[in-house]
C-alpha cells in the first residue's frame, strides 16, 4: 500500500525510489500527482515539499482542464483533424465500399460506408493513424539504433491515456503512442529517442539527462511542446483496450525474440515527467 499525500482535494501517490531529489507529475487529463521520493527520507519532509509546489500544482492541473476542452472529433464533414503537427479539413464521403482514408494538401478523404457510426468511422481513421506511424517509426529506430549504439528489439503502438511512450529495458521493446501522430514528427522522433535512451539507462538520472543532451540537445524544448500541445478529449474518453495491443517486429529481425504484451515493468514512466 503505498503513501499518499492529502492536500485539501489534491492527492498524491507517493513512490520511493533510490533518487536524489522529490520528482512530482501532473498528469492528464486529470491532473493525477505523483511523487516519487528519497528511500529514505521522512514522510513530514515530502509533505513540506508538496505544500510548497501547491501554486505549481494548481496551475498544472488548470493548464490541463483547458487542455482537455478540446472537443471530441464527431468525424463529419470539414471538421478539423491535426496530422503531424497540421491542421486538415475532413471530408466525408459514404460509399458502400471498403472505407479508405486518403490525403491531399489540406484536406483528409474518409469514405465510409453510408449510415457508418461515429465509433466505426474512429476505427477507419485510427487505422490509418497506425499506418502512418508504421511508415515512419522503423526508420527512425533505425537511425537511432546505429546513433545510440543499441538495439531494439520491436515496437508497440498503443493508445496511452498519461504517456507518449514507454520502454521496456529488460525486453528491449519500447511503446509509442498513437495520438503521436497528430503531433510534428520531430515530436515522433524526441520520443522514439527518449524511449532508446532508456536501454542505455533505465531511469530519470543524471546520466541520463546527459545522455539526452548529448544526443537530442533540444530536448527540453521537444518535451515543453509536446506537453503544451492539447490533449484529443477522445481518446481519453474511450476505452483504450478495445483495441488491445499490437505488435511490430522491425523487418529482418527474425533472430529477435517473438513479442509478448508489455505488461507492468520497471521501464514504464511518463515523459511527461518534469523535474524539480
Ligand atoms: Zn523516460
Amino acid at each position: 500500500m503505498g503513501e499518499v499525500i492529502q492536500l485539501g482535494d489534491i492527492s498524491i501517490e507517493v513512490t520511493r525510489k533510490a533518487v536524489k531529489n522529490v520528482h512530482l507529475s501532473v498528469y492528464p487529463p486529470a491532473g493525477h500527482m505523483t511523487l516519487v521520493a528519497p528511500t529514505d527520507a521522512r514522510f513530514e519532509v515530502v509533505r513540506a515539499y508538496a505544500i510548497s509546489k501547491l501554486g505549481w500544482i494548481r496551475d498544472q492541473q488548470a493548464k490541463l482542464l483547458s487542455q482537455a476542452r478540446e472537443a471530441p472529433r464527431q468525424f463529419v464533414e470539414r471538421e478539423s483533424h491535426y496530422l503531424w503537427g497540421r491542421r486538415y479539413l475532413l471530408s466525408v464521403t459514404e460509399k458502400d465500399e471498403k472505407p479508405s482514408v486518403r490525403l491531399d494538401h489540406r484536406r483528409i478523404f474518409l469514405t465510409v460506408r453510408p449510415d457508418s457510426s461515429r465509433q466505426k468511422r474512429n476505427e477507419v481513421m485510427q487505422e490509418w493513424h497506425r499506418s502512418l506511424l508504421h511508415q515512419v517509426v522503423p526508420r527512425l529506430i533505425r537511425k537511432w539504433e546505429e546513433k545510440l549504439g543499441v538495439t531494439v528489439s520491436g515496437y508497440f503502438l498503443q493508445r496511452m491515456k498519461t504517456k507518449w511512450g514507454g520502454c521496456n529495458p529488460r525486453k528491449r521493446n519500447i511503446r509509442l503512442n498513437t495520438e503521436l501522430v497528430r503531433k510534428p514528427k520531430d515530436l515522433l522522433e524526441y520520443v522514439i529517442v527518449h524511449e532508446m535512451v532508456h536501454l542505455i539507462e533505465p531511469t530519470h538520472s543524471e546520466r541520463f539527462i546527459a545522455l539526452m543532451t548529448e544526443h537530442y540537445p533540444t530536448w527540453r524544448e521537444a518535451r515543453a511542446e509536446l506537453n503544451e500541445l492539447p490533449i484529443a478529449a477522445e481518446v481519453w474518453r474511450e476505452q483504450a483496450g478495445t483495441e488491445g495491443l499490437r505488435q511490430q517486429k522491425l523487418e529482418g529481425s527474425s533472430t529477435r525474440p517473438p513479442f509478448e504484451a508489455p505488461r507492468a515493468s520497471p521501464g514504464r514512466h511518463p515523459i511527461s515527467k518534469r523535474y524539480q
